[in-house]
């Protein structure tokens, strides 16, 4: 491996993933091309709600739970240092969490609690009138709850304009709009990275590509089992902040920013590409949104969208060596988690790239760990099942 000073890195797709992992490398002395196919930081990475929930390495006992509690570690440090180099303010802050049991998702709420109390993260049971004292205007009939003091969000959207400044600070070429990119492998290597009238010189590429990681990965005759997965978000806009905390049921929740936004998330629905809000998925969203809290049921629905999170069999993200390339890299299927995940992905990553040992293990992260049997090209089959303002 070459030194550190001269070694060059091209990353494939600038969404949360992309960008953090170009910052991890620059910050190392790595010169990074990051490209994009559209502006960078647009896709899911945008379109995320940014709801950060807690964890704790020391009692970190899943894949999962040990990647999420890295990232609750490093975020603090992280939002302030991006805040401070870029002066954008990416709205890192602790907000709590109130989760809400309903007779529907009694079953899950108990889940959650239990995995909650495993993992030592302090957690207060609620009465009745200690829910209304977090959210006034509470439907009355939910009188189960648990408040999660240390759960967090961030304003996505300023998180990644302060990651893409914070990238250029150091350095790292962003390349967007980029259509004709053109990548060969040669046995078990990428051999060449062109943008038509442009090759670019690397020693290693890691792919960062979202729900798309799939479709850049065929063509070089590698299968991996991500796929999109649609979520829709709907805005609503009041005076104030009517409660602080986000409030989640089940899958869904509310979150409520300083200046008075509230976003109602989120579907999970298998369309494909298709990228469009429907009728079903926002009323859905609204019901949930009244359901919770009736007095929402006044306030100005300011916009709707839909994002493709990218999704793999076990919910779970790929993150190391893309099998069967010896010189490639892969950061993808970080489904709900993303955001939450990034700060830790991008770190492992870099030190995956630059060959030295990350601080958690990554069993059960591994991209390889989806195939039955290597086939000829050292890749692992796809898996049955897997087929502004803000
Ligand atoms: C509605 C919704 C709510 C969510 N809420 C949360 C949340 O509260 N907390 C949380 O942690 N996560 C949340 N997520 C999940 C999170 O947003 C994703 O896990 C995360 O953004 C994935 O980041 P990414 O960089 O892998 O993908 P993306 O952000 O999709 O980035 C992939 C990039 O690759 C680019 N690309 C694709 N193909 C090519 C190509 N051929 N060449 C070049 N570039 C290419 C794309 O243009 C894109 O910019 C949510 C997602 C959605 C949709």
């Amino acid at each position: 491996m070459k030194s550190t000073a001269s070694h060059e890195i091209v990353i494939v797709g600038a969404g949360v993933v992309g960008l953090t992992t170009a910052l991890k490398l620059a910050e190392r002395g790595v010169v990074v091309t990051l490209l994009d196919r559209q502006q960078a930081g647009h896709e899911a990475s945008w379109a995320g709600a940014g709801l950060l929930p807690p964890g704790d390495l020391t009692r970190a006992a899943t894949p999962e739970a040990r990647l999420r509690s890295y990232s609750h570690e490093l975020w603090p440090a992280f939002a302030s240092m991006l805040a401070d180099r870029t002066g954008i303010d990416p709205g890192y802050h602790n907000c709590g969490a109130i989760e809400v049991a309903s007779s529907e998702t009694e079953h899950e709420f108990k889940e959650h609690v239990a995995r909650w109390q495993a993992e030592n993260i302090r957690l207060e049971h609620l009465t009745a009138a200690e829910i209304q004292r977090h959210v006034a205007e509470m439907d009355d009939r939910f009188t189960e709850a648990v408040y999660l003091p240390d759960f967090c969000q961030v304003r996505n959207p300023r998180y990644l304009q302060a990651l893409r400044a914070a990238c250029q600070q150091r350095g790292v070429e962003i390349l967007e709009h980029v259509h004709a990119l053109d990548i060969s492998r040669k046995e078990d290597r990428i051999s060449q990275v062109s943008l038509g009238d442009r090759t670019l010189p690397f020693d290693q590429i890691c792919f960062t590509a979202g729900a798309w990681s799939a479709a850049v990965l065929e063509p070089l005759g590698c299968s991996i089992p991500v796929k999109p997965v649609r979520g829709q978000i709907v805005q609503l806009q009041l005076p104030t902040q009517p409660f602080r905390c986000v409030i989640e049921l089940g899958r869904r929740y509310l979150v409520p920013r300083r200046d008075g936004l509230i976003l109602i998330g989120s579907t999970e629905e298998d369309a494909g590409f298709a990228k469009h809000t429907t009728t079903q998925g926002v009323a859905g969203l609204l019901a949930l949104a009244t359901t919770l809290v009736p007095a929402l049921a006044h306030a100005e629905v300011v916009r709707t969208w839909a994002g493709l999170r990218p999704g793999s069999p076990d919910e779970l993200p790929l993150i190391g060596r893309v099998p069967g390339l010896s010189n490639a890299f892969i950061g993808a299927g970080h489904f709900r988690s993303g955001l939450q995940m990034s700060p830790a992905t991008g770190t492992i990553l870099a030190d995956l790239m630059l060959g030295q040992a990350p601080a958690i293990s990554l069993e059960g992260l591994q991209p390889n760990r989806f195939s039955q049997t290597t086939i000829d090209n050292g890749c692992p089959p796809v898996a049955e099942s897997s087929a502004a303002r803000r």
